[in-house]
């Protein structure tokens, strides 16, 4: 029997959102995350994180944005 060492970083800054995230201001579908530097993960929509961007960049957190994926499905019914 062989043991692979397969332990993966689940809080990996760089791996994408995914539906399962979500904003922790009001439930829905998280678009950003911001790292803060003493290591905690705050998720947002795309509404909460324009409203806390100024604020949490401020404080030095790590802005992962994946709006345009919002933007890009909204373009159709423009
Ligand atoms: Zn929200």
């Amino acid at each position: 029997m062989t043991t692979a060492m397969t332990e993966t970083a689940s809080t990996d800054v760089t791996s994408e959102l995914t539906s399962l995230d979500r904003c922790d201001s009001c439930g829905a579908q998280a678009y950003v995350r911001a790292t803060m530097p003493a290591g905690g993960v705050l998720l947002f929509c795309a509404h909460h994180a324009s409203k806390h961007r100024e604020k949490l960049t401020g404080l030095g957190a790590q802005w992962h944005d994946e709006t345009a994926k919002l933007h890009a499905a909204n373009d159709r019914s423009i």
